[in-house]
């Protein structure tokens, strides 16, 4: 009898010719997950299984599968060759151990049984009841299920609690984006919902050192790791962006400075973008949470894109609808530090809060050699490789 983790992913996206596609990519997601531990991954037809792991890795290996998107449930089973004697042990064993109710559901792809799957659950859920006489059998609305999956291959698995994983698609279905990553709460979560359609992220993050600490530059790279276990490897481009902050103060009018410094954070993510071959751009706004994130300010922020689309996963949520979502991936307390953006450098005391595109325009007009400040910020990037943690 040994222990096995099922795994099960949605059906709905796998139905089309892309199937194979699809469990193919994750396949090789959950193998990178599993590298830390010595188990086996097995993928038989529509059934993974993570086999001969030591039981004191479970707990750590059921955490990191929970993170693997594509999946969309789990259960720890028992794994015992079909005989009936041994499948109502286990089953008895699988069953709780105080008051409650229960059913039992067999599903039997076996058909040489000598009985079938309604005569084998009745005779499970009484040797079920015989042993644990505290039970009670609810066929309707039970507080606890114990499946016995009779396969073809001469096992039998026997499991109780199904665990939700995260669902979505397998990173790596659905192309690259580069996402525009602040030390604030929304990016990393515009990030993780992106990747959660399948997106392979990049991240590119823009630092006014030594205006802002290199604390808040640590903070950024702690933000990236922490959405590798979901996201995979996470390449993440450090820009300097002073050169250009001080540039735009002295040019431009000062009530424009977060208008054009946002349209010159996209020209660069949009360079970096198609240098790594990403198929969109991603930022965390969501409208009207600050002057930056008006109709106005984001349309003149887009109109600097040259030709990629921007997607804005947070765009119509809360915060405290974003707040949430952070704390369940566990971004949360590292965006809480105090750490300056670069954002929060010059800031105006005035700044337009909807600004008109001709306007928009004209400031960034007035940068000097705009395109050498770009190509100055991107040869001065620093490109780390965030492995996954
Ligand atoms: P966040 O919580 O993500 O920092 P925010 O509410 O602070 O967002 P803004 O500062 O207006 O909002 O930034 C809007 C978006 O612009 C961010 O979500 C992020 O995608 C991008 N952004 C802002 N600052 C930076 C930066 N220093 N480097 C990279 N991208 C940035
Ligand atoms: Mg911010």
């Amino acid at each position: 009898m040994d222990k096995v983790i099922l795994l099960r992913y949605g059906e709905l996206f796998l139905k089309g010719r892309n199937r194979s596609y699809f469990e193919g990519v994750l396949a090789r997601n959950i193998k990178a997950a599993l590298a830390p531990f010595s188990c086996t991954f097995t993928r038989t037809q529509n059934r993974y299984y993570v086999e001969n792991y030591s039981f004191a890795d479970e707990f750590a290996i059921i955490e990191r599968l929970k993170k693997v998107f594509g999946l969309h449930s789990l259960s720890v089973a028992v794994k015992l060759p079909t005989a009936f004697e041994e499948i109502y042990a286990a089953a008895i064993d699988c069953a709780p151990s105080v008051p409650g109710t229960f059913r039992v559901n067999v599903k039997r792809a076996d058909k040489k049984l000598s009985m079938n799957s309604m005569q084998i659950a009745v005779e499970t859920g009484a040797r079920i009841l015989r042993a644990k006489p505290y039970l009670t059998v609810d066929l309707h609305d039970p507080e606890y299920v114990v499946n016995v999956d009779i396969r073809e291959n001469g096992h039998t698995y026997i499991f109780g609690e199904t665990v939700a994983c995260a669902g979505g698609m397998p990173v790596g279905t659905a192309g690259k984006g580069m996402l525009l990553l602040s030390g604030g709460f929304d990016s990393p979560v515009a990030g993780w919902r992106m990747a959660k359609r399948g997106m392979k992220i990049f991240a590119v993050h823009y630092h006014s050192y030594p205006h802002t600490s290199l604390q808040a530059k640590e903070k950024v790279v702690d933000l990236a790791k922490k959405l590798t276990p979901w996201c995979g490897g996470i390449t993440l481009y450090v820009v300097p962006f002073t050169h250009i902050q001080e540039e735009i103060h002295r040019r431009c009018n000062a009530n424009f400075m977060i208008t054009v410094m946002r349209r010159v954070m996209v020209r660069i993510a949009e360079k970096l973008a198609e240098k790594e071959g990403c198929g969109c751009l991603i930022t965390g706004e969501s409208l009207g949470q600050v002057a930056s994130q008006t109709m106005e300010s984001i349309t003149s922020t887009e109109d600097a894109v040259r030709a990629l689309p921007v997607f804005r996963p947070l765009i119509a949520m809360d915060k405290t609808e974003i707040m949430e979502q952070a704390e369940r991936i566990d971004t949360y307390e590292i965006s809480k530090q105090p750490f300056e953006d670069c954002c929060t450098v010059f800031l105006p005391r005035d700044p337009v809060i909807h600004p008109k595109l001709e306007e928009a325009r004209a400031e960034e007009e007035k940068l000097q050699e705009e395109e050498a400040l770009i190509a100055e910020a991107i040869a001065g990037a620093e490109v780390l490789e965030l492995k996954e943690e």
